[in-house]
């Protein structure tokens, strides 16, 4: 049974059953697990391999020690073609499984509206019946295909059809009523001005259709977003992903948990396409990439399995001979287990004879179930000492603190040391952070080591050694040869040393404060930094907080803010400077990467194009605070650094990935350094939240009767000091169709190879950003069109655009990516510009989902049950809406997260009662609230738990980013603007709303396809 105690308790605000203890214990249980892993280890004891309840059947299983996918449908081994078909049953399992869902969600709807809960109070009571267009969730009896992202087979209207949209139907209006209506234009708030007239002074030519008359369509028949995420996420709450079915993953924005059956799972690998045309002339008419995504070390969901780590002792794991892919679930064992056929070029190796295994009559190895190797995709082998550069040691991490007059004046000094005392250890007593001992929990594995260094126009190198009393200081003056002064010292165990490291970055800022040096030295910091970890590798946390002006490397202020026609010069998309390049390159020799945490000085310039080249180049990344305030963003700071510090990290890595005879790689996307091409991809760390992308093209003809594979590894220290090779294997079956193709198409991958190639070209060709822009809209006309020319049938009237199912939403990320900082146009500035271009070639696709389009969650109308757990500890999240102004009500109150940054918007008109509900007594206007709260405060109201128990579950979404609030109140806070960016199905950023983009697109369509 659940406990319920791990959600925050009910408040007074509401009279539930009065008998039920639980319904009024204590506030704020502080540990939320996501739902399903809570729910298994109640449901299983514990043991490690909890799963979700579809798999109780097969349970006993696991129970016994190394899982096994046998028994798992559609499993078995590289099969002949004839069983793939049975594989293709299993999506409308999947079909069947979700048919149901949402609409009760609906009409439950319908009845909370008729409660008039005491903090639901509305000044302006929404219009009857907008219930259904509000919450984006279909009305009861619609047929449930047409809103799931489910085999496209069952759905009305045909094998393939998505939705028909008739853009034409909406008129001709300048603006098209029904999503984006005209905002009042009395007393006009940033938002509804920007919402309004974001693309006016650019004045795009909406393309109009001529009307041909025809019915009404709802603005709710245009493909949703928030649909595309809510249905299946209701589903993956109660079932697992099982990665051998071959239907197309679930979406990345949402909760799953994956159970590996030997295909890698969607965290770690997406294809663009899960059935692949057999040549190249079926891909092209596709329009679409074949490509694959990798975010080799994603952190996994609890609840899913861990990844198994193997070791094959001094010998290795077993590799093909010819192409020296990895033993893999797809090899094939012959010759009674003496051969193993590779899956990847078809080299039939000797089998080692320790690792022989006698075969059954099928040609399965008879210990294949205990062979994590042969029956998990996603694995993790040690490695012996042909694989070592350098000998591996525990990850050093030296810390490099920025202690010049603008750090300390603005806090940033103080937030920063705070951040990395609260990243390395738990505050005393927190007793979720003690082992069985009582002692704190490591944060950083044994073997993993810290260094403090600080910077201003000097260097200054301390001992932590855990002998001394108190820190000691070097000074390295001379920053124009920098070495390090310390030959032992530097690094220390950060437990052994607590003493003395919290002593010192507790005493920095008074340090400092008196010394006050404006202008920092950065080139030569990195180059010491690079000095102290070239030996051993490692990685470097880096703060800075404004122009480096000092000494060798030393930057200028390179943009003049003049962008003539939105456009950067080129230039200023990447460094200039030759150091700042080297340094880079010498690192990712050497196994080293680079974080940084940059607040710009008052939204100053910051040359993020040469500090950040360093970082994206050796695999790092840059956490931007482009306006740092004191007091608001520590939080969000502090967070940041303890996600650096703590999330999955390797270095002195290097990867590459295989692919299928016929196919060849034509491209990587991402940051690595690449001496030639075919090479190994270099990079100098890596972490959970880093993905790369890789293209294919053929140089023949795949065999239809066959499978295609994939097969990345990533070869890295952890950590702990061990070197790995970590495996991920993808299978694709092959079709001379292309129209079955379509059916099995991914669309967060799809939208994310294209992300990524476009931001590298951006940053490395001579292309603009209008081109750009202009390849996406073409691209976008191509995929439909493509569609529209060769798999539908010609019964389709011209006046519908036409989408496939598995793209229905594929327009709108595409409108979305035209719309982020990066690809945007009218000014911004070149800071934000090239870190948002770099984040997109290194994000992963869940990360980028919400980023093209936000999560906007209404809070102001929440049911009762909403934001507690379900008979079943799932967590009730209430449907997101979509992000339009249209849909915003008056009096309302939502969260809108991009995964980046997470606002509160408040309508000027919110009811007094709802704002003590959930920030306290005296609260009770806009005007009275905090504008530097970052999280809401733990208050006894249904609300204030309602909310923070939705926050909980949003933060596990998350990827690089923490997640706080900021508080944006109509009329009264800056933040308005970024909520009017983020309302993207609107006319803004300079781009069409989503009715009109969409308009525009059927046009595009129509002149390629008549
Ligand atoms: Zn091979």
């Amino acid at each position: 049974m659940a406990d319920y105690s791990m959600y925050h308790a009910l408040g007074q605000g509401e009279q539930l059953d009065p008998n039920d203890p639980n319904s009024r214990t204590q506030p704020a249980a502080p540990q939320f697990a996501p739902p399903i892993a809570q729910q298994q280890q109640q449901q299983y004891g514990g043991h490690p391999y909890g799963a979700s309840p579809q798999l109780q059947g097969q349970q006993q299983q696991y129970m016994g020690g190394v899982p096994s996918p046998a028994a798992a449908p559609g499993y078995g081994p590289p099969q002949p073609h004839g069983q793939g078909q049975e594989q293709y049953g299993a999506p409308q399992d999947l079909t069947s499984q979700m048919a149901g869902l949402g609409i009760q969600d609906a009409a439950q709807h319908t009845a909370r509206r008729k409660k008039k809960d005491r903090h639901a109070f509305h000044t302006v009571e929404a219009p009857a019946g907008s219930s259904q267009a509000f919450n984006g969730m279909p009305p009861a009896g619609t047929p449930q295909t047409a809103f799931l992202n489910a085999d496209p087979s069952v759905a009305a209207g045909g094998q393939f059809l998505g939705q028909p949209v008739t853009p034409n139907q909406f008129g001709n209006s300048q603006f098209p009523a029904p999503v984006n209506p005209p905002f009042n234009p009395a007393a006009a708030s940033p938002a509804e001005f920007a919402a309004r007239n974001g693309s006016a002074d650019q004045g795009p030519q909406a393309a109009y259709v001529p009307a041909s008359g025809g019915g009404q369509v709802s603005p709710d028949d245009i493909p949703s977003v928030p649909i595309s995420r809510d249905v299946p996420q209701q589903h993956f709450l109660n079932n697992v992903y099982p990665t051998f079915e071959r239907h197309v993953p679930p979406p990345a924005s949402i909760s799953y948990v994956a159970f590996d059956q030997g295909n890698s799972a969607p965290k770690f690998t997406r294809l663009t396409m899960n059935n692949i045309p057999a040549s190249k002339e079926g891909l092209n008419s596709m329009g679409l990439p074949l490509g694959l995504l990798v975010q080799p070390l994603a952190k996994l969901q609890p609840g899913e399995l861990e990844i198994p780590l193997l070791d094959f002792g001094d010998q290795g794991p077993p590799r093909c001979r010819r192409c020296r892919a990895y033993i893999n679930p797809f090899m094939m064992f012959r010759s009674g287990g003496s051969k193993f056929v590779c899956n990847l070029c078809t080299y039939p190796n000797d089998t080692p004879s320790e690792y022989f295994c006698a075969t059954t009559p099928q040609g399965v190895r008879v210990d294949r179930d205990q062979r994590p190797e042969l029956c998990r995709g996603t694995v993790e082998f040690t490695v012996p000492k042909e694989y070592y550069t350098k000998e591996p040691v525990g990850l050093n991490w030296l810390f490099l603190i920025d202690v010049t007059q603008e750090a300390f004046n603005k806090g940033f000094l103080e937030a920063f040391c705070e951040g990395i005392l609260a990243a390395l250890y738990a505050p005393d007593g927190d007793d979720d952070e003690k082992d069985e001992n009582g002692e704190s929990k490591r944060r950083l594995p044994p073997g993993a080591k810290v260094g403090f260094v600080t910077y201003d126009k000097d260097i200054h190198f301390y001992s932590c050694h855990p002998s001394l009393e108190q820190p000691q200081m070097l000074v390295m003056p001379d920053v124009e040869d920098p070495f390090v002064p310390l030959s032992t010292g530097l690094f220390v165990d950060p437990h052994e040393s607590r003493a003395v490291i919290t002593s010192l970055l507790t005493r920095l800022p008074t340090l400092f404060s008196s010394i006050k040096n404006p202008e920092p030295a950065l080139l030569p910091t990195l180059n010491s930094a690079l000095a102290a970890l070239e030996k051993t590798g490692g990685k470097v946390v880096c703060s800075l907080s404004s122009l480096p002006t000092w000494g060798p490397g030393r930057l200028f202020m390179r943009d003049d803010g003049k962008h003539p026609g939105g456009e950067l010069d080129k230039k200023l998309y990447n460094t200039e400077h030759p150091g700042w390049k080297k340094v880079a390159e010498k690192m990712v020799a050497a196994g080293v990467g680079v974080d940084f945490f940059l607040a710009a000085p008052s939204g100053g310039y910051l040359d993020v194009a040469t500090i950040g080249h360093v970082s994206s180049f050796t695999g790092g990344e840059t956490f931007y605070y482009p306006n740092f305030v004191a007091g608001r963003d520590n939080a969000k700071l502090s967070l940041e650094i303890k996600h650096t510090v703590t999330r999955e990290t390797g270095y002195q890595a290097l990867m590459k990935v295989r692919c299928s005879n016929g196919l060849q790689i034509s491209n990587y996307h991402g940051f690595f350094q690449q001496h030639t091409f075919g090479a190994d991809l270099e990079i100098g760390v890596i972490d959970a939240d880093k993905a790369i992308g890789v293209t294919f093209g053929y140089d023949g003809k795949l065999d239809a009767k066959l499978d295609a594979h994939f097969q990345s590894a990533l070869l890295y220290t952890t950590a702990s000091g061990q070197r790995r090779v970590r495996c991920c294997n993808v299978i694709a079956s092959v079709s001379d169709v292309a129209r079955e193709c379509v059916k099995f198409v991914d669309q967060d991958a799809v939208v994310s190879i294209l992300a990524k190639e476009a931001a590298t070209s951006l940053g490395s060709t001579s292309v603009t950003l209008k081109e750009t822009r202009q390849q996406l809209t073409e691209k976008t006309i191509d995929v439909l069109a493509s569609y529209r020319k060769n798999f539908t049938s010609q019964s389709h009237p011209p006046g519908q655009l036409v989408m496939p199912e598995k793209l229905k939403e594929f327009s709108m990320y595409m409108l979305g990516l035209l719309k982020c900082r990066a690809f945007k146009g009218g000014n911004e500035s070149s800071d934000r510009r090239v870190h948002e271009m770099r984040m997109l070639r290194s994000l992963g696709p869940g990360e980028l989902s919400l980023y093209l389009y936000p999560r906007m969650i209404p809070v102001h109308n929440l049911a009762p049950e909403d934001g507690f757990p379900d008979e079943n500890g799932h967590l009730k999240v209430p449907p997101a809406i979509r992000a339009s102004f249209s849909r915003v009500e008056a009096g309302g109150v939502y969260l809108v997260d991009n995964g980046q940054q997470c606002l509160l918007w408040f309508h000027s008109q919110t009811s007094p009662n709802l704002l003590v509900d959930l920030f306290g007594d005296g609260k009770d206007s806009l005007k009275a609230l905090d504008p530097y709260s970052s999280s809401l405060p733990v208050l006894e109201t249904h609300l204030n738990a309602q909310v923070r128990n939705i926050v909980e579950f949003l933060k596990t979404l998350r990827g690089s980013k923490a997640f706080t609030i900021q508080l944006a109140r109509q009329g009264i806070d800056g933040a308005e603007y970024e909520f009017a960016r983020m309302l993207v199905e609107d006319r803004n950023n300079e781009a069409q709303s989503y009715v009109d983009w969409l308009v525009h697109l059927h046009k595009g369509v129509q002149l390629e396809v008549s």
